[in-house]
Order: C-alpha cells, then sequence, then structure tokens
C-alpha cells in the first residue's frame, strides 16, 4: 500500500468521526484522520470568560453569509475534538416519539428511517464510552433503556435541589440531567472532574469532559494503524471516471496540498461543512455537487430553537456546576396546547463579567453584578422543522451561505410562558413567592447578548439535518447505513444526518449513530467483534 492509501479516512473529529475512529482504530485497518483544526491549546485561559465569551477567542474567525449576504460569525469550534472540547456535555437520547412522525403547531416532523430500538443497544455504548452521569427513572419522557447509566446522576447544588423540590411540589417531574464529566462524588480526591463553574461552552483544562478528544481520538491514535493529521482541511473529494467512488481526498496541510486515497472516506465535519464539503466537490458526474442527485444536499438545515431565560430571586444563587436539572414535562404537549413544546434544563452559571460584557441596560431595576448573583440560567429547546428553503449554500468566493427562516416559533413560546408560570409557583422559605423577581428573556451565546430573542443565526452549536438519512433517494442523500446512495464508498456520520431534530441535545445520538455505522463498516471491511475474542480480522471484502 502507498504512502497516501488507507483503508479509511475520517474526515473531522468530533462526535461522529472522533467516535468513528475509536470504534474502527482496534480493526487494524490502515486508518487516516483528517482534522482542519489543532489541540486546544491547554491554558489558563480555557477556564477564563473574558477570554472564552466574551473575546470569543476559540471561535473560527471565517466568515459566511446570511440569506440576505450579511456577514456572520459562526459560534462554531475548528479542533480536536471538534464541538464536544466546548460543549456542556448534556447526553441524552432521543425520545421514541423522536423516531416517528410527529404533528407540531408549525408542522410534521418527519419519521426517521430507523427506530428508536435499533438505536438503543448504541446509545447504551454510548452512554457507557462517554461516561454519562444519570438517574434511570426520572425524566417523564425518557425512553427504555436496556441497562443503568454508567454512573449516579451529578447532585444538585442545594438552590438547584431547592428549585427541584418547588417544581416538584408545583406538579412537575424535574429530573437530573445526563451528563458527561467524569466526576467521581463519592471519591473527590481522586475524581478527575473537579466541579468547576467554567464547564459548559469552555474547553476543559483537566481532561476531565468526556469529549471526542480525550475519550475517542486520544485513544484510537494509541493505535499504530491509525494516522491523525491536524491543521489539514479538505477542500474536496474527486470520484473515479465511473462517478461512482471518492479517489481523491484533496487537503491542504501547512501551505501544502496533498492527496490521500481510501477504500472507503468517511466525512464528520459538522452538518454545515459537511455540507459545503459535498458541494464543492462537484464534478461533470455530480453536477449539483456530490452525493446530490437528490437535491438534498445543504437542504433543511435545523439547529433548533433555543434561547436562554433568567429567572432572578432575591436569594442567590451561589451554584458553581449548574447544569444538572431538566425539565421535560412540556415536550410531547399539555392539557392547552396538543403540540410539542420542548425542553428546560440549564446552562453553565453565568457571571457577572460574561453579563456585563457588552451588555445593554437589560433591565433597569436589577444591577448586571446583582443578576448574575441571584440568576438561575434556564436554556429552553425546541424543535424547528426541516425546512427545504433552509438551507446551506457555497458562494461564487467559496464562502458558506446559511439561509434560515425560523419556524414552529409558536411551540417555543408556549414553552416559555409554562416556565414563567412554573416559576410563579416558587415559594422560598425566607421570602415566600416574593423571592422570584421575574425572567428575563436573553438570547445569550457566546460574546452578544440580544435582549428577549431566540439565540441568533450565528449559534449553529446544535447545526442538524443537512444530508439526511432515509428510505427515499428522493428526499434522502444517504441510505439507512448512512452511505451516500450515488457513491459506493462514501458515509456522512455527523449531525447533517438528521431527518428531524427533535428537541434535546444531539451528540449523544451522533455519537451512538456513529458506533452504528461503525458497526456496518466493520462488517463491509469484513471484520467482526464478539466479546470473547474482542475485534479480530476474518477477511478483506468490499
Ligand atoms: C458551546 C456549545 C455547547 C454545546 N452543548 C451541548 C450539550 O450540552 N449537549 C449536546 O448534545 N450537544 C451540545 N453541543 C453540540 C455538540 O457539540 C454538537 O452536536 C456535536 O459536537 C456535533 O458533532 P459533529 O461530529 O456533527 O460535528 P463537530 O463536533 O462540529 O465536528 C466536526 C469536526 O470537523 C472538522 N472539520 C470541519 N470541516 C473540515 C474540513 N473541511 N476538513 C477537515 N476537518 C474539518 C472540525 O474542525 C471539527 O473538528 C454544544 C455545542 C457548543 C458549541
Ligand atoms: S473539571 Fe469538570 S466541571 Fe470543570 S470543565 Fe472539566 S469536566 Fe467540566
Amino acid at each position: 500500500m502507498s504512502d497516501n492509501r488507507y483503508d479509511v479516512i475520517i474526515i473531522g473529529t468530533g462526535a461522529g468521526g472522533g467516535t468513528m475512529a475509536y470504534h474502527l482504530a482496534p480493526t487494524g485497518k490502515k486508518i487516516l484522520i483528517l482534522e482542519r483544526g489543532d489541540y486546544v491549546p491547554r491554558e489558563k485561559a480555557n477556564w477564563d470568560p473574558q477570554v472564552v465569551n466574551v473575546d470569543a477567542h476559540y471561535n473560527t474567525k471565517e466568515s459566511w453569509l446570511d440569506k440576505d449576504g450579511k456577514e456572520l460569525h459562526p459560534h462554531t469550534n475548528y479542533y480536536v475534538g471538534g464541538n464536544t472540547k466546548f460543549y456542556g456535555a448534556a447526553l441524552f437520547r432521543l425520545r421514541k416519539e423522536d423516531f416517528g412522525e410527529l404533528r407540531h403547531h408549525g408542522g410534521i416532523s418527519p419519521a426517521w428511517p430507523i427506530t428508536y430500538d435499533e438505536l438503543e443497544p448504541y446509545y447504551t455504548q454510548a452512554e457507557n464510552l462517554y461516561h454519562v452521569h444519570g438517574n434511570r427513572g426520572e425524566d417523564p419522557t425518557e425512553p427504555a433503556a436496556s441497562s443503568p447509566y454508567p454512573w449516579p446522576a451529578v447532585s444538585h447544588e442545594p438552590r438547584i435541589q431547592q428549585l427541584s423540590d418547588d417544581l416538584a411540589r408545583s406538579g412537575l417531574k424535574p429530573f437530573h440531567v445526563p451528563v458527561g464529566v467524569m466526576l467521581d462524588e463519592r471519591n473527590p480526591t481522586k475524581s478527575r472532574c473537579i466541579r468547576c463553574n467554567t464547564c459548559d461552552g469552555f474547553a476543559c483544562l483537566v481532561g476531565a469532559k468526556s469529549d471526542a478528544q480525550v475519550v475517542c481520538v486520544d485513544e484510537a491514535i494509541k493505535y499504530p494503524n491509525v494516522t491523525l493529521l491536524t491543521n489539514a482541511l479538505v477542500q474536496r473529494l474527486d470520484t473515479d471516471a465511473s462517478g461512482r467512488e471518492v479517489k481523491t481526498v484533496t487537503v491542504e496541510h501547512k501551505g501544502q496540498t496533498k492527496t490521500y486515497c481510501a477504500d472507503i472516506v468517511v466525512v464528520s465535519c459538522g452538518a454545515i461543512n459537511s455540507a459545503a464539503l459535498l458541494l464543492r466537490s462537484g464534478n461533470d458526474k455530480h453536477p449539483r455537487g456530490l452525493a446530490n442527485s437528490s437535491d438534498v444536499v445543504g437542504r433543511h438545515y435545523m439547529g433548533h430553537t433555543n434561547s436562554v431565560l433568567m429567572a432572578i430571586s432575591k436569594c442567590p444563587n451561589p451554584t458553581i456546576f449548574q447544569k444538572t436539572l431538566g425539565v421535560n414535562d412540556f415536550y410531547f404537549g399539555s392539557d392547552d396546547f396538543p403540540y410539542p413544546m420542548g425542553h428546560i434544563s440549564f446552562v453553565g452559571k453565568l457571571d457577572g463579567i460574561t453579563l456585563k460584557a457588552g451588555a445593554p441596560a437589560i433591565t433597569p431595576n436589577f444591577t448586571l453584578e446583582f443578576m448574575a448573583k441571584h440568576s438561575l440560567d434556564f436554556w429552553l429547546t425546541s424543535e424547528d422543522l426541516p425546512d427545504p428553503n433552509n438551507r446551506v449554500e457555497v458562494g461564487r468566493d467559496g464562502k458558506i451561505v446559511l439561509s434560515y427562516t425560523p419556524n414552529n416559533l409558536e411551540s417555543h413560546a408556549r414553552l416559555q410562558a409554562k416556565l414563567k408560570q412554573a416559576m410563579k409557583q416558587t415559594n422560598c422559605a425566607v421570602h415566600g413567592h416574593e423571592c422570584h423577581q421575574g425572567l428575563f428573556g436573553q438570547g445569550f451565546f457566546g460574546r452578544n447578548f440580544y435582549v428577549g430573542q431566540r439565540i441568533p443565526l450565528a449559534g449553529v452549536a446544535h447545526q442538524n439535518g443537512t444530508v439526511r438519512f432515509g428510505h427515499d433517494p428522493k428526499t434522502s442523500a444517504l441510505d439507512v447505513n448512512c452511505k451516500a446512495r450515488d457513491l459506493d464508498n462514501l458515509y456522512v456520520v455527523d449531525g447533517s444526518f438528521f431527518p428531524s431534530s427533535a428537541a434535546v441535545n444531539p451528540a449523544l445520538t451522533i455519537i451512538a449513530n456513529a458506533l452504528r455505522v461503525g458497526d456496518h463498516i466493520k462488517s463491509r471491511l469484513g471484520v467482526v467483534t464478539d466479546a470473547m475474542a474482542g475485534t479480530r480480522e476474518i477477511a478483506f471484502s468490499r
């Protein structure tokens, strides 16, 4: 095998690509991982809210365009581990019902080509691999699972426990959010995670967050058959003369252009960049872009309708690790609104620096410092629906154009109203109902403040849907194994395969699906895994 020829090339090292590399590494196959970014440098600034939230130091400096041609600076990160380096590690399974068709106020959320039961074993593997801490049976909408979480839930700190008790008294079923951090509360002196206040949105300085670099890529590259090339931006994929196989992968690496070949190419650049890469790779056999005979590639972009709401109390909120409580009582609707509304949980505790920087006079009644010390900082997610006109395109100059018109917004407004109503019922021992001073709408993401609005388009954290898997070649570019229908050796395993966005965080589903597709690729490579013998090769076949 020549130097630039591999069995498998994986492009991107986030939730999808990093997990795929981990899964395939023990096969002995010659694997090349291409990642456009470098490692996140380990430095004190990793945990500095000024550097991270205000200066947006770790975000890409790329600019994209919106549908009106206005520049936008995406809040996304190009590093080994992808966006999982900065994620909040809330690792949810989709609900069983999310895999079927669901009627929303704003339209239909389409069915997936696989059922929850088909993905369930991979969710279990994913939870074990990413050290998920949670308690089964608390979340009223959680689907059946074949085993308990590998770790007990991260405990609530007193203020969050008080809120949980209040919400439970009012008839709701608050639960512990499943989180992927390497925290051992029974053994704090040995625990890798120190339970700090700079987790969600920050890279973990002590390597204790279950991100795709720490959990997967670092492990994969211990195998001599696996090579990782960082700072390697994949520019295009070219096919052979038949147009049925990706033949070469062209990479810009430290100012040089290099080409690599593989029997199997796995694209996992994130939903926006994967679509852009396929669109940029068009040729005479694929005039609309690679794998795009369906004209689906780039379309149906979804990113959730997200907002942050700060509930201010007279009592302070000294919580350090806030992302432990969730409420799913309104996920599928309520008596007065029979449509799905979504999911309520928390962002990491907001701090004075983050609030002060760039914040206009959010409210005349409170100082920002008071707000930061007294707020409960809720994160609300509602499903946005796949619309073919919400799409990723590549402009003439190669720039990404992201066109998006929000939809299904009534559900999000109803979810906000439900939270407001629930908060009014909270009743503290010192101030009674008077403790709760109000709820302030704030679309907050990184360095910008958008008072009373949703997270803006630049907040692409939950990007998904742009390549789509499915049974119907007219409405999906990928088959049920996430193989591009138009090509024999191309797979896509980042968030772009989602046919609908559901309303819980996406990463665990991306991870579980990468393990599922990884098993398919293993069998295609002639590798079987059995519990007794581990992974072994029986033959090489394609
Ligand atoms: C602040 C923040 C908080 C979040 N919190 C949560 C959470 O709590 N729970 C949750 O489930 N999700 C969360 N998310 C979302 C989660 O991080 C993503 O869903 C997940 O990382 C997506 O995985 P992916 O494999 O699709 O893409 P990514 O993780 O984005 O990985 C894509 C990789 O491809 C690389 N790449 C891109 N283009 C190229 C190219 N042309 N050549 C080579 N490499 C390329 C990128 O550098 C990157 O490493 C959060 C995201 C952010 C930003
Ligand atoms: S130490 Fe724990 S809480 Fe702090 S960033 Fe790391 S994983 Fe998150």
